[in-house]
C-alpha cells in the first residue's frame, strides 16, 4: 500500500522581501512522502503505470551511491510489491557503504555496482544486453527506467504539479537537475505564467540538452547559483537555509531547494519580477535523506 499525500500543499510563506508587494508561496511536494518524496515520486508514477501495463514486474534503474531516485525506486516498488534492480556507478561499492544503499537494499532492491567507463554506455541502446551478460539478468520481465527517472513518462508526471494548482500564479520556479521536472512542467504550464529553473550544475550543457528531448517549449534556465558545482556548497548558503527555516519552517537541502530558494530571494531583491508577481517555488524534496 502506498500512501501519498498527493495533491500536496501550496503554502504561502511570510519571508521579509524587498518588494512586499511580492507573494511567495512553496508547493510542498517534499510532503508526498518520507521516503519517495517530491519529483521522485512525480517521475515515477507513470513509469511504474506504464511497467504494470507491459506486465512487467521488475524496475531497473540506474543512480550514484547518494542517489535519491535510487531510494525513491526501492521503497516505491517495494510499497507496490514489484521487484526492483538499482544499477550503481562504483564498482567500489556494496550495499553497505552508505545509508542511501542500505536502505535501498532493505526495501529489497537487487544491487549491482559497475565500473564507470561501463555505466556510462547506460543509454545505449544494447546496454541491456551487456547487463544481462554480466548479471544474468532476465529482460522478459524488466522496465527500464532512465537514471534520474530522465524519460518522457517521468517528465508527463510531472505535468500534475501544474494541474494540482488551482492559484493564479505569474511564475513558478524549481531546481534543476536533469531538467526533466523542468521540462515536465513547461509542457502543462498556463499561458499567462512562466517557469524558472535554476541549474545545481557548474556545467548546464546536459540539462539543456535533456529538456530539448522533452519539450519544445522556450525556456528559461538560470545558471549562476550552482556555487561550485553538483553538492557544493558554503557557509553563506547554509546560513540562508537555517534563516529560511527559522522564519518559514520549511527544511531545504543545499543540493537543490537550498540552491533554488537562495537564487530565487536575490533575483526578487534584485527587482527581477514585476511588484505583485505572485511567485510559487517547488520544493522538489529531498530532505529526509542524506539530502542528495
Ligand atoms: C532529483 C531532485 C531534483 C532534480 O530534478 P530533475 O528532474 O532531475 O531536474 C530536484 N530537487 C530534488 C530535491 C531532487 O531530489
Amino acid at each position: 500500500m502506498l500512501q501519498l499525500n498527493i495533491p500536496s500543499s501550496l503554502q504561502k510563506i511570510e519571508y521579509p522581501l524587498m518588494d512586499s508587494s511580492i507573494e511567495l508561496y512553496v508547493k510542498r511536494d517534499d510532503l508526498i512522502h518520507p521516503d519517495i518524496s517530491g519529483n521522485k515520486w512525480r517521475k515515477l508514477n507513470l513509469n511504474i503505470l506504464q511497467a504494470e501495463r507491459e506486465h512487467k514486474n521488475v524496475i531497473l534503474t540506474f543512480g550514484g551511491a547518494y542517489s535519491n531516485h535510487i531510494r525513491a525506486t526501492a521503497a516505491a516498488a517495494n510499497m507496490l510489491g514489484l521487484k526492483s534492480i538499482g544499477i550503481i556507478r562504483g564498482e567500489e561499492l556494496n550495499k553497505n557503504s552508505n545509508e542511501n544503499l542500505r536502505f535501498a537494499a532493505q526495501n529489497g532492491m537487487e544491487l549491482h555496482f559497475l565500473d564507470r567507463e561501463t555505466y556510462f554506455l547506460r543509454n545505449h541502446t544494447d546496454f541491456s544486453a551487456i547487463l544481462s551478460n554480466r548479471f544474468n539478468l532476465d529482460f522478459e520481465k524488466i522496465f527500464i527506467v532512465p537514471e534520474g527517472g530522465a524519460n518522457a513518462l517521468g517528465a508527463k508526471g510531472c505535468g500534475e504539479i501544474i494541474k494540482e494548482i488551482e492559484l493564479d500564479f505569474d511564475y513558478i520556479t524549481l531546481a534543476c537537475g536533469t531538467g526533466t521536472t523542468f521540462a515536465g512542467i513547461l509542457n502543462d504550464l498556463p499561458l499567462k505564467s512562466k517557469a524558472l529553473g535554476f541549474s545545481v550544475l557548474k556545467e548546464a550543457s546536459s540539462i539543456h540538452h535533456n529538456i530539448r528531448q522533452l519539450t519544445d517549449k522556450n525556456y528559461t534556465l538560470i545558471e549562476e547559483y550552482h556555487w561550485g558545482g553538483y553538492a557544493k556548497k558554503n557557509e553563506e548558503l547554509l546560513r540562508f537555509m537555517e534563516d529560511f527555516k527559522d522564519k518559514t519552517g520549511i527544511k531545504l537541502d543545499y543540493v537543490y531547494t537550498g540552491k533554488m530558494l537562495f537564487g530565487l530571494i536575490d533575483k526578487i531583491n534584485i527587482g527581477y519580477f514585476k511588484p505583485q508577481s505572485k511567485i510559487i517555488a517547488l520544493h522538489t524534496g529531498g530532505v529526509l535523506n542524506a539530502s542528495i
